[in-house]
C-alpha cells in the first residue's frame, strides 16, 4: 500500500480505480513511417470514432444545456468531414511519410493560423474549434480519451492539474473522485468538484504522478486529504465504515428537506445555492435551495467555443428561471479572466491575472459583449424572479457606468416591443477590499450585496488563490476580512440594501453564528451543502 497526502476540498469518500488524465495538448513526435496506408487508415478510424463521440457530446448537451448550446458538437462533426481539411492530413502522411499525429498537428496548426488571420471575428474564432477536434484526433490516435470513451466503470481521476474547462466537460457520471498533484482549494476546479458533490484532494504534489498508473486500486479520502493505493485490507475495511458512517451522516441531514432556514429565536435567513450551469439545477431542487444565490454565468461562455449568442444565453437564463418556479435567481454578469481563460476572448497573457484584465472590466471595455448578456438578462426576467449582480467592483463610478448600460438595455427592448420585468434585483459582489471600504456608497445604488469571500480574501491578505505554496498563510478567518463583511453588511442595512455571502466562507458552518450576528441576510453555498448550514442555522440561538 502507498499513501499519499494532498488537501482535501469535497469530504467523502471514493473507492474505485485509478484514471490518469492526459491533457490533450501533449506534445506530439514527429515519427517517420514505412506504411503510409497504415497511418491513413489510423486517420480514419480515430475520425470515426471522434465523430462518434461528439455525436454523444451532442446528445449530453442537448440535455443538459438545450439545442443552441449543444449545436457547437455538430459544427465540430462536420469540420471532421472538411475535405481541406482531410486532404490536408493525408498528403502530409504521405508526402512526408509521417505518423497520422504528426499530420493532424502540422494541419491543426496551418488551419488554425488561417482563420486566427482573417478579419471576421466568427471565422476568428473557428480557429478554437480547428484546434479542438484536431486534438480530439490526436487524444484518439494515442489512445488518451479516458472519459469520454464508453465504460460502464466509473473512476478516480489523476491530473497534474484540471483546468475549470476540463473539469467542466468531464463526463460527471463517470467520476468518483479527483486527485490533482497541483491546485489550490479556492480554485474554481475545486469550486466545481463541491458542487458537482465529487470527493476532492488537491495539491497531492509531484509524487502522485511518479507513483501511481492507469487502474490502480485506490481510496480517496475527501476529508482528510488522503489517498491509498492498492490500499490494505485493514485501510479498505476502515474506510468503508468511514463511507457509510458520512453516508448515514448525509441521509440525516435529508431529513431537513422542507424545513424552514429559522433560527432558535425565530430570524429566517435566505440559504440559497451556487451554481455554474443550467445542468446543476437538479443539485439545487434535489438540496431543496431556497433559491439561487450564485449563477457563475460565465460558465456558459467557457462551454462554448464561440461568444454564445444572445438568444442562446436567453434560452439559458429562461430555463433556469423557470425552472426555479418563482424562487429567487441572482445571475452574475460574466467573470471571465483570472483563472478563468476563455481562447476565443484573446485576451493578452497578463504578469498577474487576479489583478488584471477580468470581469467587470472586460464588460466594460467591451460593451458589446456585456450589452449581449444584458439584453438576455431581461428578456428572460419575465420568466421568474431575476436578480442581476455584477463581480469585481471597486468604485462608485463603475456602477455607475454599468447602471447607465443597463437603462440604455432596457429603452432599447421597450422600443423593440420586449418584455422585461420591472422587479429585477441589482446587486454588486463585495469581493474587493475597495468595494467594502466604499460600501457606504455603493449601498444606496444597489438592491444588495453579495460577499464573494474567495476573491476578498486573496485581495485582502494579498495571496493568490491560484497558489498551492502560500495556502499556510490564507488565515480564511482573519479578521481583516470578517471587518470588512461586517462593515459591508453595516451600511448595507444602513441604505435598505440586504446582504449575503456567495463565497466558500459562506458554507463554514464554524462561521454561521458570527455571520448572522453581523446580520447576514443570506448564505449561498454549493447546493451539497445547503442541508448542512440549514442545519447550523436552526441551531443557533441570536437571543443569547
Ligand atoms: C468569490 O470570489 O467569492 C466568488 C463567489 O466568485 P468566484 O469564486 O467565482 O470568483
Ligand atoms: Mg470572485
Amino acid at each position: 500500500m502507498k499513501t499519499y497526502q494532498g488537501k482535501g476540498v469535497y469530504g467523502a469518500i471514493a473507492v474505485g480505480k485509478i484514471s490518469l488524465f492526459k491533457k490533450s495538448d501533449a506534445a506530439v513526435k514527429r515519427i517517420r513511417v514505412v506504411d503510409t496506408d497504415n497511418e491513413k487508415t489510423r486517420f480514419e478510424q480515430a475520425k470515426t470514432l471522434a465523430i462518434r463521440q461528439l455525436q454523444e457530446i451532442y446528445n449530453k448537451a442537448l440535455k443538459e444545456v438545450g439545442e443552441a448550446n449543444a449545436a457547437i458538437f455538430e459544427i465540430h462533426q462536420m469540420m471532421l468531414d472538411d475535405d481541406d481539411y482531410n486532404d490536408s492530413i493525408n498528403n502530409i502522411i504521405d508526402s512526408q511519410s509521417v505518423n497520422a499525429e504528426y499530420a493532424v498537428a502540422v494541419t491543426a496548426d496551418n488551419f488554425a493560423e488561417m482563420f486566427a488571420a482573417m478579419d471576421d471575428t466568427y471565422m476568428k474564432a473557428r480557429a478554437a474549434d480547428v484546434r479542438d477536434i484536431s486534438n480530439r484526433l490526436i487524444n484518439n490516435l494515442s489512445g488518451n480519451f479516458r472519459i469520454e470513451a464508453p465504460s460502464d466503470e466509473k473512476v478516480i481521476i489523476c491530473a497534474g492539474d484540471l483546468a475549470p474547462s476540463e473539469t467542466v466537460s468531464l463526463d460527471k457520471d463517470k467520476v468518483l473522485a479527483f486527485v490533482t498533484a497541483y491546485g489550490s482549494s479556492n480554485s474554481h476546479t475545486a469550486i466545481l468538484a463541491r458542487n458537482m458533490n465529487i470527493p476532492a484532494v488537491i495539491g497531492v504534489g509531484d509524487e502522485l504522478l511518479n507513483g501511481i498508473k492507469d487502474g490502480d486500486e485506490a481510496i480517496v479520502d475527501g476529508y482528510t486529504g488522503e489517498i491509498f493505493i492498492d490500499p490494505d485490507e485493514e485501510t479498505h475495511a476502515k474506510l468503508l465504515e468511514k463511507q457509510h458512517v458520512d453516508e448515514e451522516k448525509k441521509r440525516l441531514l435529508q431529513e431537513l428537506k422542507g424545513k424552514e432556514n429559522i433560527t432558535l429565536d425565530g430570524r429566517k435567513i435566505n440559504v440559497y445555492a451556487n451554481i455554474g450551469s443550467v445542468g446543476d439545477i437538479g443539485k439545487v431542487l434535489a438540496n431543496d435551495a431556497g433559491g439561487i444565490g450564485l449563477f457563475r454565468s460565465e460558465f456558459l461562455y467557457l462551454e462554448n467555443s464561440d461568444y454564445p449568442t444572445e438568444e442562446q444565453q436567453f434560452a439559458a437564463y429562461k430555463k433556469v428561471l423557470e425552472s426555479m418556479a418563482g424562487k429567487k435567481v441572482i445571475i452574475r454578469t460574466l467573470d471571465i479572466g483570472a483563472d478563468k481563460k476563455v481562447d476565443y476572448f484573446n485576451l493578452k497573457p497578463e504578469e498577474n491575472p487576479a489583478l488584471g484584465y477580468r470581469a467587470i472590466r472586460i464588460c466594460l471595455t467591451r460593451p458589446e459583449v456585456f450589452r449581449t448578456q444584458l439584453r438576455a438578462l431581461y428578456r428572460a426576467s419575465v420568466f421568474g424572479n431575476l436578480g442581476i449582480m455584477f463581480p469585481m467592483i471597486t468604485s462608485v463610478s463603475e456602477l455607475q457606468k454599468i447602471m447607465a448600460i443597463c437603462e440604455e438595455v432596457k429603452s432599447e427592448l421597450k422600443s423593440q416591443g420586449a418584455e422585461y420585468s420591472d422587479k429585477i434585483e441589482l446587486g454588486i459582489m463585495i469581493e474587493t477590499p475597495a468595494a467594502a471600504i466604499i460600501s457606504d456608497k455603493l449601498a444606496p445604488m444597489v438592491d444588495f450585496f453579495s460577499v464573494g469571500t474567495n476573491d476578498l480574501t486573496q485581495y485582502t491578505l494579498a495571496c493568490d488563490r491560484q497558489n498551492p505554496d502560500i495556502e499556510q498563510f490564507v488565515d480564511t478567518h482573519h479578521e481583516a476580512i470578517l471587518r470588512l463583511i461586517e462593515m459591508s453588511a453595516e451600511n448595507a442595512h444602513k441604505h435598505g440594501a440586504w446582504i449575503g455571502i456567495c463565497g466558500e466562507l459562506g458554507a463554514d458552518t464554524t462561521l454561521t453564528e458570527t455571520f448572522l450576528r453581523m446580520g447576514i441576510d443570506e448564505l449561498s453555498v454549493s447546493p451539497t451543502f445547503v442541508l448542512k448550514v440549514r442545519d447550523a442555522v436552526r441551531s443557533i440561538d441570536l437571543s443569547k
